[in-house]
């Protein structure tokens, strides 16, 4: 049911790039992927008639520009429909000088390719039918995925887990929307194909299982995006030492001076897979200078903006009520707050027992108890056991599809409630089928297509 493709696949166009990153490395690969591709590559390479060779082998031999041989190279072959795209395929790996790079790649040009444009191999991979939508996103997740947890989600997306779980509940519903629709077709008899109860059983169901993915929402997002998490507190409660402790390196100032973290450090923590982007602030005070009030406006508009808050006191200087007026300004709705004693080291046991028992103690300097914030800080933010293969939505297109999904079967239960006609039953569950369609691409339209794949690097 895919509509209005506005890109249909020119296999005879044979499109080419850079898979590997611009700059200088080892090597660098260049591919082609198009009906043509080994022919091109054919008139280019010499060693072996590459026509005449199997799929999946590798063959050395020199890229040679009428009588100049531009380079040694491995290409492998990958015959439609056995490759990413499904079309023919070839990989040159070069040496990965820019020069030689941009002189094959142009002799390719030359030589019956063009450039590729962005997301341009996924693109025709999800329209020759090897990938859908939203296992052609998870190649972007996952080649953007920079934690343990981001590229596990990605690759659990890429292998089809969230796919299946949606083409399922979707050729259900499929089935109950034509049965609703045959009753349009006897609607002078007043007959029922559908039978209401196990459509209303299967729309429950499904919406169940949808409001179970958009709830998992929350925690895909925490293990794409990572967290926004500030560090906040009076100056010199040891905002920059805790900082360090956590990232284990020397890396913001520190310094005695009350309010010398002017501004804003943002530093990435990665503790058990997931990325925490922490950003140590400067202090909370009665600001006297400019550059200090506008430090403080910084930090409070940072927490804003943050899913997570450490705020740090220093145990020593602190008095009940400036910790509860802190406390107190700092809480915001949907900002998780951790509350940090720190210096302990400098603290009689009288004074240890004093510290309210919901603070969390620590000495950021002598880097007590830093193992035990780590967790705390993860446990704020992933609230459920890990096992790495649970189905999780990490993006925002899907989260508004599935919202959208869920909005059309509350519709379809109401329907069925209220004894509506065929008619708009089955609009609704058509409506319900659209949405779902979109995630997977079953729908897709022009512009879903350019907005998803102009993000794709080239060459990809
Ligand atoms: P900030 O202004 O909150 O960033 O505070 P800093 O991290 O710059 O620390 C202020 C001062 O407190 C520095 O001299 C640190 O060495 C000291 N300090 C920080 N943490 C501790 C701690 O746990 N114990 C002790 N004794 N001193 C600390």
């Amino acid at each position: 049911m895919r509509s209005d493709l506005s890109q249909p696949v020119h296999p005879e166009e044979t499109i080419v790039a850079l898979a590997t990153p611009n700059g200088v490395g080892a090597i660098g690969v260049i591919r082609l992927s198009g009906y043509d591709a080994i022919n091109i590559a054919n008139r280019v390479f010499k060693g072996k008639d590459l026509s005449k060779q199997a799929s999946h082998t590798i063959h050395l031999g020199h890229i040679v520009d009428g009588d100049m041989i531009l380079d040694e190279v491995l290409v492998s072959l990958f015959v439609g429909p056995r490759s990413y795209t499904r079309e023919n395929v070839v990989e040159i790996s070069c040496h990965g000088s820019n020069y030689i790079l941009e002189s094959i790649i142009k002799l390719l040009i030359k030589s019956g390719a063009r450039s590729a444009k962005p997301g341009e191999f996924t693109l025709r991979a999800f329209l020759n039918g090897q990938l859908d939508l939203s296992q052609a996103e998870a190649v972007a997740d996952l080649i953007a995925s920079n934690s343990k947890a981001s590229q596990q989600v990605a690759l659990q997306q890429l292998r089809g887990g969230f796919s299946n779980q949606l083409q399922s509940l979707r050729a259900q519903l499929v089935q109950f929307a034509s049965l609703v629709e045959l009753e349009l077709d006897f609607s002078e008899e007043d007959v029922e194909f559908a039978n209401r109860d196990q459509l209303k059983q299967l729309v429950h169901d499904t919406t169940i299982v949808i409001g179970s993915l958009i709830r998992s929402f929350e925690l895909g997002n925490v293990i794409k995006q990572g967290v926004n998490t500030v560090i906040a507190g009076r100056p010199n409660a040891g905002k920059s030492t805790l900082l360090n402790a956590l990232l284990n390196e020397e890396r913001a100032i520190v310094s005695h001076i009350p309010g010398t973290t002017r501004d804003t450090i943002e530093e990435v923590l990665n503790i058990n897979g997931i990325n925490f982007r922490m950003v140590d602030t400067a202090g909370i005070r009665e600001a006297t200078d400019a550059i200090e009030q506008i430090g403080v406006q910084r930090t409070m508009e940072k927490i804003d903006q943050s899913a997570l808050l450490v705020y740090v006191f220093d145990a020593l200087q602190i008095t009940a009520e400036e910790l509860n007026s802190d406390i107190e300004s700092l809480q915001r709705p949907g900002v998780t707050m951790l509350v940090v004693a720190n210096k302990i080291d400098l603290l009689s046991e009288d004074q240890l027992t004093a510290i309210s028992p919901d603070a969390i103690l620590i000495s950021a300097k002598e880097k007590q108890h830093i193992d035990e914030l780590k967790q705390k800080i993860y446990h704020a933010a992933v609230k459920q056991q890990l096992t790495g293969d649970e189905t999780l939505v990490t993006n925002i297109r899907h989260l508004e599809a599935l919202q959208k999904t869920e909005e059309a079967l509350v519709r379809v239960l109401n329907g069925i409630d209220t004894y509506i006609t065929s008619d708009f039953l089955a609009m609704d569950i058509k409506q319900a089928l659209h949405y779902l369609g979109e995630i997977t691409g079953a729908v897709t339209t022009d512009d879903l297509l350019e907005n998803i794949f102009s993000k794709f690097c080239i060459g990809k």
